[in-house]
């Protein structure tokens, strides 16, 4: 089996497992308990903090741990939402390509009152900096863009977005699940006033995440319960994860140039190697990008056609988002730069890591050749293409 779905998650790393373990085995005290045993996880939890803040250049108070990327979104858009209504402020700036956990959140706060404003997309995949400052006004109380895409990999300018949010005096807002472990990390040097990551994205356990949030910024607690991570999240703390995932964040920030350079290697010899498929086309600008990340459109095809039987021939791969909904819609994101649906429908993600090889890639490109001609050769629609019945858009 060949791995090439790292965007969707990652494979916990050994280091991990190994710094979780004995919190599962033999230190399983409550953090909040008195005893040694208590005790001694409540270090190994403050030991976590510090780590994690240090892989953002910040303090450990201002990292809250959640129960994964999504909260830590959650919680961030709805504390600068209930922050701004206290001055009169409800209008929020984002982008037609953030994921789920903040466009859904963006869309119930709309329900509430809120004035939601989504950025377009250039078709290169990128937001610009000046256009976030084209769309701050007086009552802004929240930008939030993402630091890198999750299905296009395109890499957003954060640190120039954060400095025009804090000359405007708006709270920034970043969902870096993404690039934490993969890109540099600089809170204070980027303007960043809050930004999600998520464990199981840089090889560390699922479910787990952190929330950083700058000193001053009063979180406010999606769950109400006991008074852990300083009352701004209630519930006994997962320890194990949050060590295997500070664990994990560690290693990949020591490892990220090299990694960088193997993995980016990898990804443009896949991207050169898919490219001589005709009628085919990379989502997004190939720089800048995530190291992993190769996304393609192939006319003619249907993405879910495309990778089960990529999965049959034992490469794991995506065709987009994590169609979850089990709906025909195309990818939101495809959309947003301003592919057309009949292209966007023949969408192919394939995210690789350091463990992937060369080899890894060279089988990849031909089980895609493979597959992509098959299924061609069957679709009705690649046949009037051909006939001349319809326009080439690629
Ligand atoms: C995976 C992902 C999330 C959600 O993180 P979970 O830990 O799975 O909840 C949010 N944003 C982006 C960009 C992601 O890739």
């Amino acid at each position: 089996m060949i791995y090439a779905d790292n965007a969707a998650t990652t494979k916990t790393s050994r280091t991990a497992i190994e710094a979780m373990t004995p919190y599962l085995d033999t230190v399983y005290g409550n953090p909040s308990s008195l005893h040694s045993m208590g005790q001694a996880a409540n270090q190994a939890l403050t030991s976590a903090r510090e780590t994690v803040a240090q892989c953002l250049g910040c303090d450990a108070k201002e990292i809250t741990f959640t129960a994964g990327g999504s909260e830590a979104d959650n919680q961030a858009i709805t504390t600068a939402a209930i922050l701004g209504a206290r001055q009169g402020k409800k209008h929020i700036v984002s982008t037609a390509f953030e994921h789920h956990a903040v466009l859904h959140t963006l869309k119930k706060l709309e329900k509430q009152g809120y004035e939601i404003e989504l950025l377009d997309v250039h078709e290169d995949g990128l937001v610009t900096a000046e256009q976030v400052a084209g769309a701050i006004r007086p009552d802004t109380c929240l930008v939030t863009v993402m630091y890198a895409n999750n299905e296009i990999g395109t890499i957003q300018p954060i640190a120039g977005i954060g400095a025009v949010c804090r000359e405007k005096g708006v709270l920034f807002h970043t969902d870096a699940v993404q690039a934490a472990g993969h890109l540099p990390i600089d809170v204070v040097k980027q303007n960043v006033d809050m930004l999600s990551l998520s464990g199981h994205k840089f090889h560390g356990p699922k479910g787990v995440g952190a929330l950083y949030a700058r000193k001053g910024i009063a979180l406010q607690s999606l769950i109400e319960g006991g008074a852990q991570e300083r009352g701004k999240r209630a519930g006994t703390e997962n320890v194990p994860g949050i060590i295997g995932m500070a664990a994990a964040l560690k290693e990949a920030c020591e490892h990220m140039d090299e990694n960088a350079k193997k993995v980016s290697a990898m990804r443009d010899r896949l991207i050169e190697g898919l490219s001589a498929i005709p009628h085919s086309a990379v989502n997004g600008a190939l720089s800048p990008r995530l190291p992993g990340n190769v996304s393609f459109c192939f006319e003619g095809i249907e993405g879910e056609s495309l990778l089960l039987l990529l999965d049959d021939k034992g490469v794991c791969a995506s065709s987009g988002s994590a169609c979850t909904s089990g709906s025909l819609d195309p990818s939101h994101v495809l959309l947003a730069i301003g592919r057309v649906h009949d292209v966007a429908h023949g969408s192919l993600r394939l995210t690789l890591c350091e463990e992937n090889t060369p080899e890894d890639v060279e089988a990849i490109i031909a089980a895609t050749k493979d597959v992509v001609s098959y299924l061609r050769a069957m679709s009705p629609v690649w046949r009037d293409l051909q006939e001349g019945k319809r326009q080439f858009i690629l």
